[in-house]
């Protein structure tokens, strides 16, 4: 038998395939953005246009990928933080808008001292780190990853959007020696391993996302350490499960942190917790 003659397709129809493969429009309207080269709005009003092959053979493929759980952010090569336009590949998690509520929180707090010394711990592809440089230049921002792969992100990533941050590689406060910070940030794994919800996250690196049997694993050796590696009236800021906010206050509490408080994220759950170093701020 010949080859099949591969039959074009009208845009307006191919969403309609993502829509019956349970892909949301506004994913799939991307993807075919993305493939032609065009806006998404230009998309919207283009229904009639045809897609033919090899462009079409890609987008299906792209579209088999959503289909089965690849986030949107891994398909496009890139996704916004805060204002910012981070690459990700599967390497780092995608970043997420709940996040920006942490950073958010750490541009309040941050001027403890008049140059503030800043950590963020386990930066993945740099999102907290570069956002917080991009709105106070002023700041000396320290990013972490124990991931050669996401530190490379990350310094790609700062490149790219000529941000000044200083990257070091290793385990939570292992990469920082004896340096001492004003202000700490982390979003780190949280989930734990037996969690149903990791399912749904299966495309994405499994070391960002769980610690240990009740998720709290990282978090506890973060805040363990914080006490030594911050300057007094510093604040430690961390991302955490719905429903570890309790957890983390306690935990914060006994490393000597005062001032515990938990934040809502945009889905009204308790979703970051922080707490201030016991003593006057240094340069303040
Ligand atoms: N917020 C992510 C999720 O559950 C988890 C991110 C993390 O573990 N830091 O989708």
């Amino acid at each position: 038998m010949p080859p099949a003659v591969p039959t074009p397709v009208a845009i307006g129809q191919w969403l309609q395939r993502a829509r019956d493969l349970g892909v949301a429009r506004l994913d799939a309207q991307q993807l075919v953005a993305l493939h032609v080269g065009r806006t998404r709005t230009w998309v919207l009003a283009h229904d009639d246009e045809m897609l033919a092959p090899p462009l079409l053979d890609a987008l299906d493929a792209a579209l088999a990928r959503r289909a089965d759980g690849v986030p949107l952010a891994y398909l496009v090569g890139e996704r916004e933080f805060h204002g910012l336009t981070l690459q990700v590949d599967p390497r780092v998690l995608v970043p997420r808008p709940e996040t920006e509520s942490l950073v958010d929180w750490a541009l309040e707090v941050g001027a403890v001292a008049p140059r503030p010394r800043v950590a963020d711990l386990g930066t993945g592809s740099g999102a907290i780190a570069l956002a917080l440089k991009r709105q106070r230049p002023e700041w000396q921002v320290t990013g972490s990853d124990r991931s050669a792969d996401a530190l490379a992100i990350a310094e790609a990533n700062a490149r790219r959007l000529a941000l000044a941050v200083h990257w070091v590689a290793g385990d939570w406060w292992q990469p920082l020696g004896g340096e001492t910070f004003d202000l700490v940030v982390s979003n780190p794994p949280y989930v734990a391993s037996d969690d149903a919800h990791l399912l749904a996250l299966r495309h994405e690196p499994g070391s960002a996302l769980m610690a240990g049997a009740d998720g709290l694993a990282d978090l506890r050796r973060i805040i363990a350490g914080a006490p030594a590696h911050m300057a007094p009236g510093g604040w430690l800021l961390l991302e955490h499960g719905f429903d570890q906010a309790e957890a983390v206050r306690a935990l914060l509490a006994q490393a000597g942190f005062e001032a515990a408080q938990t934040r809502p994220d945009l889905a009204g759950l308790p979703r970051c917790t922080g707490g201030r170093r016991a003593g006057p701020a240094s340069g303040a």
